[in-house]
């Protein structure tokens, strides 16, 4: 088995299982991409079993403190342990992020289940060869109808992989639906965005919704409109959902169709642009855009088109208004979007008073040390009359 030392001060040792390039000190024993090598410190003490591409700046994730390989038990041994927490978390595990990937301790799997149909996406070469073992090991604690793989991730790049959607089990499902919460939901696990829905938020509807009743409601980015439909649910006056995706409000139409919900395919940026210019109002607007960036280099671009919306979302509010806004970017620090909002406050003229805060699901946990998994924040906040 091959082996790398890892530098001293490297952040391995301070709560992250990533190993930069940078960090190692000697590689010996010639492993192969997508191996399992051992690491070790300095002095030569072993410090646990790592999945290695020297193909991606990330040459090494560690997956366990021991020397572990990455067998058929391994695989069913760690999915069953991650099913068990999620059982354990109080969450509808109908739909639910069963394996996230380093949370989970399998480095780029992640194994979404929506009922009897399952799919997942291999993000590292090393889980990338051991599909045929992720998929038995699958097979043998879920007995899915159906496994696909939804690997159309331009991250698989960086592992210096391509990008793929196929069957790798059963044959390929139509779009059926599912609820949750009173909620109903499209699940097309071929061409639905991500892996069929954004299952990170599910939670989250209902609290937006607690402050929707009697109110008119914008559900901006709302794909499915799981906001639209939990405001129109707890009583709003008025409900619109606005996406750029036609085939995500024809979902969420489908969703809704008891519901009295006005959809709007438009870019949320024009739409919002052109509403108060009209000085339409509003009193309760969600933004929950999609990541505008993906590396830390374009995080100032990223944070100039947040504060456009949220500029323009917060004067259409009135005081008494609230704006209930996400960020789903890793790379966009909890400074930084609170620092963004206060930006687009002053230049908005608004007070803004918090009154509640959000997370993503407890389906996709976050590792203490490992900052890129706390990634979905979103906030409540009122606007505050003059006083
Ligand atoms: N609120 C949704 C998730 C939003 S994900 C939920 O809870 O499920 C981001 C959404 O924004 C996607 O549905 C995508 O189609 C849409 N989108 C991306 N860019 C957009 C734009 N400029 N204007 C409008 N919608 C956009």
């Amino acid at each position: 088995m091959g082996s790398l030392v890892v530098q001293p001060r490297s952040r391995l040792f301070h709560g992250h299982e990533w190993v930069y390039a940078t960090d190692v000190k000697i590689r010996s024993g010639d492993p192969e991409p997508g191996d399992v090598v051992t690491l070790k410190d300095v002095r030569g003490r072993p410090l646990g079993s790592a999945i290695f591409n020297p193909k991606s700046q990330i040459i090494a994730r560690r997956f366990s403190f021991r020397r572990q390989d990455l067998d058929a038990e391994f695989f069913v041994r760690r999915i069953e342990r991650a099913w068990k927490l999620r059982q354990r978390l109080g969450i509808d595990t109908t739909l639910c992020r069963v394996v996230w990937s380093e949370s989970d301790g399998v480095p780029g799997l992640i194994v979404d289940r929506y009922g009897d149909h399952v799919v997942i996406q291999t993000l590292t070469l090393a889980m990338s060869l051991r599909e045929d073992l992720i998929v038995e090991a699958i097979k043998q604690v879920f007995s899915p109808q159906t496994i696909t793989a939804r690997n159309e991730v331009a991250v698989r790049r960086a592992e210096g992989m391509d990008c793929e959607k196929k069957m790798l089990h059963g044959s390929q499902p139509a779009p059926f639906s599912l609820q949750t919460a009173g909620m109903t939901f499209q699940i097309d696990v071929w061409d639905g965005q991500k892996t069929g829905l954004y299952l990170d938020q599910i939670d989250n509807y209902s609290s937006v919704a607690r402050w929707a009743k009697g109110k008119r409601v914008i559900d901006c980015f709302c794909n499915q409109g799981g906001f639209a439909q939990a405001c129109a649910q707890a009583g709003a006056a008025s409900v619109l959902g606005v996406d750029s995706s036609e085939s995500a409000l024809a979902s969420a139409a489908v969703n809704s169709s008891s519901l009295n919900i006005d959809w709007k395919a438009a870019n949320v940026f024009d739409y919002l642009k052109e509403a108060e210019s009209k000085n339409e109002t509003s009193d309760l607007i969600v933004l929950d855009p999609p990541s505008f960036t993906r590396t830390k280099g374009s995080v100032n671009d990223a944070l100039r088109g947040y504060k456009e919306i949220h500029l323009r979302a917060m004067k259409m509010l009135p005081p008494g208004g609230i704006l209930a806004t996400f960020s789903c970017s890793h790379h966009i620090s909890t400074g930084d979007f609170y620092t963004m909002i206060g930006d687009a406050a002053v230049d908005a003229r608004r007070k803004l008073r918090l009154i509640d805060t959000y997370r993503q699901r407890a389906d996709h946990p976050i590792i203490l040390g490992m900052p890129e998994t706390e990634y979905l924040r979103g906030y409540a906040f009122e606007i505050v009359g003059g006083w």
